[in-house]
């Protein structure tokens, strides 16, 4: 009887698949990332991811002395061959198209607000930027002396959309992947339902939601004030530059929340809507329409897209939820 029941079940494992679920944790891109896939090659796909984010750490990190981008920037002024990861993503950032609200060429100034300190405005002023002084060409590139690259704002979105094409070269049926403030909800949950997504309350604590969204097959990217930054003199500088003055936006929003199909773009966007402002972003949208929002007004108001509205549930009273038309 028993050998009749293991045989039972090693033909329906046979013939449905042995789904495992692998569940892992890293700090990577200098960020926590927690991945999760389920599927019969999830061990694989996962390990796959792992290395593909480990790489792009060593093409995109601006700290790390060995890798590409430190490299670049080290060597500005000449003519430098780079791989096809960097050149995808400069070229993508180039031609971002946020009327100046990301600027990949801000590395100089990023770079002395992570210092902990204000920086003295001549040295502000005399960093380098412009993506005019940036030139590329297939794989080589040339900046102007002394321009510095910063991905910071858009590498970990270029790596979901890496981590979501393993997920289906492997055909990984579900999956979550949270890379920092960008996540992928690959698929749906087991049960036939989207993944519930909370929104994080920006004046709450990290584990606090301000609402929860409901996702599938999609990337969802945060952006926020109070992500990264310091306090001097009792003033919070955080670490979203305005590229016109080199300094943390002087933003009416908090947090901006962006859901689209591309994670890279959704990385760019998540950034630029924040130092737009709520007016500019909303006029943003409107002019785009491909992609969807949540903005998180400093006032407590939040403005969301109609394709979001249906599937956004708010956790708390105190806020106002606002339809954009
Ligand atoms: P995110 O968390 O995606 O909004 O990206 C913020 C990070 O991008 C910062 O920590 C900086 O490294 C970099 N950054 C800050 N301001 C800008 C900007 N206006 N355009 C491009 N990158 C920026
Ligand atoms: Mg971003």
């Amino acid at each position: 009887m028993k050998r009749m029941i293991a045989c039972c079940l090693f033909l329906v494992l046979t013939l449905f698949g042995c789904a495992e679920t692998k569940n892992t944790q890293y700090y990577m891109m200098d960020t926590v990332m927690t991945f999760s896939l389920t599927g019969e090659r999830a061990a694989d796909a996962e390990r796959a991811i792992a290395d593909r984010v480990a790489h792009l750490e060593t093409v995109f990190s601006p700290t790390r002395e060995d890798s590409e981008l430190f490299r670049v920037n080290q060597n500005s002024g000449s003519r430098m061959e780079v791989s096809s990861d960097f050149a995808k993503l400069l070229e993508l950032s180039l031609h971002a198209e946020t009327l100046g609200a990301f600027d990949v060429t801000l590395g100089g100034a990023v770079e002395l607000w992570s210092q902990g300190k204000v920086p003295a405005n001549e040295t502000l002023e005399a960093q380098v930027t412009g993506c005019e002084k940036v030139s590329l060409s297939e794989n080589t590139i040339q900046t102007e002396k002394g321009l510095k690259l910063n991905f910071g704002a858009v590498a970990k979105g270029y790596a979901s959309d890496c981590a979501k094409e393993i997920l289906e070269d492997y055909e990984i049926p579900r999956a979550l992947l949270s890379l920092g403030g960008n996540l992928y909800a690959h698929g749906v949950k087991e049960d036939g339902t989207p993944w519930n997504i909370g929104v994080r309350d920006p004046w709450g604590e990290a584990q606090d939601w301000l609402g929860i969204l409901q996702a599938e097959n999609e990337f969802i990217i945060a952006s926020g004030d109070y992500e990264r930054g310091f306090e001097e003199n009792g003033v919070r500088y955080h670490h979203i530059l305005d590229p016109k003055t080199r300094r943390p936006a002087e933003s009416d929003l908090r947090e901006t929340v962006v859901v689209s199909k591309n994670g890279s773009r959704g990385d760019i966007l998540s950034t630029a809507l924040f130092v737009m402002g709520k007016e500019k972003a909303v006029d943003y949208w409107k002019s785009m329409r491909d992609f969807e929002m949540i903005l998180v007004s400093s006032d407590g108001r939040i403005l969301i897209t109609p394709g979001l509205a249906a599937r956004f549930t708010l956790s708390q009273d105190s806020y106002i939820l606002e339809v954009i038309e």
